[in-house]
């Protein structure tokens, strides 16, 4: 094996994949080119741009060479064939569901996701004729038996938001690969630090920018990386990507650009009329965040897994829904397919209900109330009385967010401050 051969590893790539030092001025920090438009050689370069016949650079709305590095970055970070950044974590996923869906089109998705995603599969997206089937990822046979013809993708977190619940995406790919549909996997709590979705055999993967990746409450951005591998030709239920393209002048995607297809499409078209788009300043904090993702996801860990054990052990507490706990039923499925740890974001249940939780909440000092995850800062809140108050209790616990229920975001402080904030504020 030759030097370069050798595969870096996971800390290197997360400081240099798409940063070589710039070609005009020898910059070793990725530039934010703050720029909206680049000059055409001449009209031939120009047309060729248009024509999709030469990458390059036309407009910032589709493509700018800050957010450009971000998404070499993000790409080699999950091993995928490449990534479209976007504007938030929702329209990556409506940028990754776009290329798939049409009106009559249906998805399958886990029934345990971040609340957003919920209402925007079960509500917003039938605007567009798409819908969604919710069912528990746990129950093979009904993953099974919500796929039709008519349905474009399976989606799922890979640690989901907020339980921590960990899934088993071998399986799921498994079925999606037998139904001939892609696996799309949201990784935004998990991170490529602690489980690489590609590898395990899914086909797309979703991410807000927003969390651990920048990973300090400065930006709202979103991801999709695509593995290359799906043959969107294989069948005719994708044809935005196999069939011609007629604001291409009859462009096949797939045949053209083969394991790019997705990722020019996303750029080509999505970007180009959805407007999703990531500014360069985003891009540049998101970078900036990802150079220390690993160190960040492994204190995260360790301190996730010490503060869930201190609460676990207190008598104010009725229940820790952390999957790194040594009791979580998950365990086995830990070891083998998140061997990193199950991230920072976990829930708690009080012995006192509604009211020692929002007493809780008030007490609480160096943790901040908020409605984010994945910060530095350590960050808590009550979904009851916040985000899930206009439910009826029984939908508050269906929604995993029982009046009893707080959630954490365990930041990357000295653990024994986050205890005693805690321990503090339980009264
Ligand atoms: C926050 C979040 C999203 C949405 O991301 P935004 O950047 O807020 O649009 C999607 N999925 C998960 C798991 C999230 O935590």
């Amino acid at each position: 094996m030759t030097e370069d051969a050798r595969p870096q590893g996971f800390d290197t790539i997360a400081i240099h994949a798409g940063s070589a030092p710039d070609p005009a001025t020898g910059a070793r920090q990725v530039p934010i080119y703050q720029t909206t438009a680049y000059q055409f050689r001449d009209a031939d370069h120009a047309a060729a741009l248009f024509n999709l016949q030469e990458a390059g650079y036309i407009y910032s709305r589709l493509t700018n060479p800050t957010v450009s590095a971000l998404q070499a970055r993000l790409a080699a970070l999950e091993g995928g064939a490449g990534a479209v950044c976007c504007s938030s974590g929702h329209a990556a996923q409506i940028m990754a569901l776009f290329p798939l869906m049409g009106p009559g089109l249906n998805l399958v998705a886990s029934n345990r996701l971040y609340g957003g995603t919920m209402t925007q599969f079960g509500q917003t997206i039938r605007r567009f004729g798409w819908s969604c089937r919710f069912v528990d990822l746990e129950d093979a046979d009904a993953v099974r038996g919500a796929i039709d013809a008519d349905t474009r993708a399976i989606f799922a977190e890979s640690i989901s938001n907020p339980g921590g619940y960990v899934t088993d995406i071998p399986a799921l790919a498994a079925i999606a690969d037998a139904a001939g549909i892609p696996l799309i996997v949201d990784n935004t709590l998990a991170t490529p630090a602690l489980c690489r979705p590609i590898g395990m055999g899914a086909t797309l993967v979703v991410h807000s920018l927003t969390k651990y990746l920048t990973g300090n409450g400065t930006v709202t951005g979103g991801a999709v990386i695509d593995s290359g591998r799906f043959d969107w030709s294989a069948s005719d239920r994708f044809p935005s990507l196999s069939a011609p393209e007629p604001a291409y002048h009859g462009l096949k995607f797939h045949e053209t650009f083969g394991p790019a297809a997705f990722t020019f499409h996303g750029i080509a078209v999505g970007l180009r009329d959805l407007g999703m788009t990531l500014n360069p300043q985003a891009a540049h904090y998101t970078l900036m965040g990802i150079e220390t993702l690993g160190l960040r996801m492994r204190r995260h860990v360790e301190n996730a897994e010490h503060v869930a054990a201190w609460l676990a052990a207190d008598p104010r507490v009725e229940a820790v829904s952390y999957a790194g706990l040594p009791d979580s039923p998950y365990q086995d499925r830990v070891r083998e397919l998140y061997p990193h740890g199950t991230g920072a974001l976990f829930t708690i249940r009080l012995k006192g209900g509604y009211d020692a939780c929002t007493a809780m909440i008030a007490r609480l000092k160096l943790i901040s109330h908020v409605a984010n995850l994945g910060d530095a800062r350590t960050l808590a809140i009550h979904s009851a009385s916040t985000t899930h108050r206009q439910l009826t209790p029984a939908q508050q616990e269906a929604a995993g967010a029982g009046p009893d229920m707080v959630r954490l975001s365990i930041g990357i402080e000295d653990a024994a401050d986050i205890i005693a904030d805690l321990d503090r504020a339980l009264g």
